[in-house]
């Protein structure tokens, strides 16, 4: 008899957390939860923490109606046999066929991808990039990553790792980045730079002991301040949190005119934890990414919000299923 398949587990593997949620065909999460990686202890401990979150959802639904599993992964994912290698932050672990062995385990489809990609893939299907046949996305986060979405599907690149776009330099004589190289976009926007940067500034200007908005929202602690912050005092006018982000967008702006140029790409859909900033940040993004994009280029330039939010990491992964 057949069984009728009617979901996808998606597995958004982090350093810190692993979550795994049920996806239905039209990308809804009726069901999801999340356990700690255990990323410290090696692969090993990394794979069971995975098999257990899969485990607790073969508890409540039916194994024979899942139509396999998608798993997004940072680090670099090989074309040719799928392996994981060197994710960031995971101890032990410099190659590793997570996609084998989670399938010799439940013995049904399994697909796997890097995490970027896959909410690259999420948005593209079901999220802000719906509408468009190919667009550049964008994660802001604590880094920056990035996919590249060409004629509805995700471009690899011939070894996989294509879409690195955090490391695109906008001054050889930069700062110096945790890849090696000087000047790369992620050193001067990624979240860690944003909030030392206005740590940097709050503590350089004269206040005559007035504390200034930002600081009352971190009651004086500046090692509080985080992005999330730093938006909030800006929509609440404080200078130093707006010229910080408007800044950061201004330079976010410039790398992806270079991306752009090189890709003939019109549209980049931007997520990931700083994507929540406010609207003059992207208003900042598109003057200067269109101050320095080729004219040819130039015509419908758009940088939107990405639409899924942090489930897109879920969604992308089931999505190599569904
Ligand atoms: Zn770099």
């Amino acid at each position: 008899m057949n069984t009728k398949k009617t979901y996808a587990i998606g597995v958004d593997l982090g350093a810190t957390t692993v979550k795994a949620g049920v996806v239905t065909k039209s990308g809804f999460i009726p069901d999801q939860l999340s356990v700690d990686s255990k990323a410290k202890k090696g692969p090993a401990v990394v794979l069971q923490q995975i098999i257990f979150t899969i485990q607790e959802i073969f508890g409540k639904y039916n194994p024979s109606e899942c139509l396999g599993i998608g798993i997004g992964t940072p680090g670099v994912v090989s074309i040719t046999d799928s392996t994981v290698q060197h994710p960031p932050n995971f101890t032990d672990w410099a190659k590793v066929d997570v996609a084998k062995q989670i399938r010799n385990k439940f013995k049904i489809p399994v697909y796997i991808e890097n995490d970027a990609n896959c909410a690259a893939i999420a948005e593209a299907r079901f999220g802000a990039g719906i509408e468009f046949k190919d667009f550049l996305f964008v994660i802001w986060g604590t880094g920056i990553g990035g996919g590249v979405i060409l004629d509805r599907k995700i471009y690899r690149g011939p070894y996989g790792g294509a879409g690195e776009i955090g490391h695109v330099s906008i001054d050889y004589n930069g700062r110096l980045c945790n890849c090696g190289n000087y000047g790369c976009i992620e050193s001067y926007v990624g979240q860690r730079y944003l909030s030392q940067r206005t740590k940097e500034i709050l503590l350089a200007t004269p206040k005559d002991n007035i504390q200034t908005k930002i600081e009352k929202l971190v009651d004086g602690d500046l090692n509080l301040l985080d992005p999330e912050i730093i938006s909030q005092a800006a929509e609440e006018g404080d200078p130093i949190a707006i010229g910080v982000l408007e800044e950061a967008g201004t330079l976010l702006g410039y790398a992806l005119s270079s991306i752009l140029n090189v890709l003939d790409l019109r549209v980049v859909v931007i997520g990931g934890g700083v994507s929540a900033a406010p609207a003059f940040v992207y208003d900042a993004i598109i003057k200067s990414l269109r101050s320095r994009i080729l004219k040819p280029h130039k015509e419908g330039v758009r940088v939107i919000r990405a639409k899924l939010g942090n489930t897109a990491g879920i969604i992308g992964a089931a999505s190599l299923v569904l």
